[in-house]
């Protein structure tokens, strides 16, 4: 079976992942990274996992004798059958369903099968995901109750015990920052602030509060509400 202590991160290096390695960098003995280059828009999202990775590891020498290898899976097939806003020149926007036109059908829950038969070669026991359903943008497969059916269904299927955790599950973007500081203190905050990615437009001209980013699409509004939100707050130090 499957080691415990050994995790295994799905890495996109945007502000949420990132921050899901260092919550893992801090609890297990062994982490890796795995990242899908599913035919992005933008190349910036994959060079943005470098940069925080390197970063993480000159920065917090703890957690770079934990820090190991990483993967970049190839999911352009997939990529191919999904066309969004994500991996084509399509607007934002909501469409018939109620869904946004950056929802990419089944990403997570692909992306969590490929992530497992990774981690049963690697020997890692634990999946760690940035899913979250609380400032979620209406993807379905970032429910809690999706990721739970699919951790039964891969333990099911695999014969494994994987552990699938996610720790920004039932937090706020401003909860985000928060564990953050709590992980790294200002040192992470800043490290995700200048180094993460996430804007849908791939953009990394304009620096704001809240990182860099075009301002407007729907992941920088999360984003710089997120942000607004914790500073409003006075910054806590910890999560309650
Ligand atoms: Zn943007």
């Amino acid at each position: 079976m499957a080691a415990h202590d050994h995790a295994l991160v799905l890495f996109s290096g945007g502000q949420d992942s990132s921050v899901c390695l260092a919550w893992a960098l801090e609890r297990y003995a062994r982490v890796e990274t795995v990242g899908f280059d599913y035919g992005q828009r933008h190349a910036v999202e994959m060079t943005a996992r470098q940069v925080v990775r390197r970063a993480l590891g000159e920065r917090f020498p703890t957690w770079a004798a934990r820090l190991g290898g990483d993967h970049v899976l190839d999911m352009r097939g997939f990529g191919a059958i999904a066309e969004t806003a994500m991996t084509a020149e399509r607007a934002f926007e909501v469409t018939a369903r109620g869904l946004p036109s950056t929802f990419v059908p089944g990403r997570n829950l692909v992306f969590l099968a490929y992530a497992a038969a990774l981690a049963d070669r690697r020997g890692a026991g634990v999946l760690v995901g940035g899913m979250c359903e609380t400032d979620f943008s209406g993807y379905p497969d970032c429910r809690r109750v999706a990721i739970e059916a699919q951790g039964k269904a891969l333990n099911l299927g695999m014969g494994q015990d994987f552990r699938i955790e996610t720790p920004l599950m039932a937090l706020t973007k401003a909860e985000t920052w928060a564990l953050a500081k709590r992980l790294g203190g200002e040192a992470l905050v800043e490290l995700v602030l200048e180094e993460s990615h996430t804007c849908y437009r791939g953009e990394r001209g304009a620096r704001h509060v809240w990182g860099y980013g075009c301002g407007d699409c729907p992941a920088c509004g999360l984003r710089a509400h997120g942000w607004a939100a914790w500073t409003d707050q006075g910054r806590p130090a910890l999560v309650p």
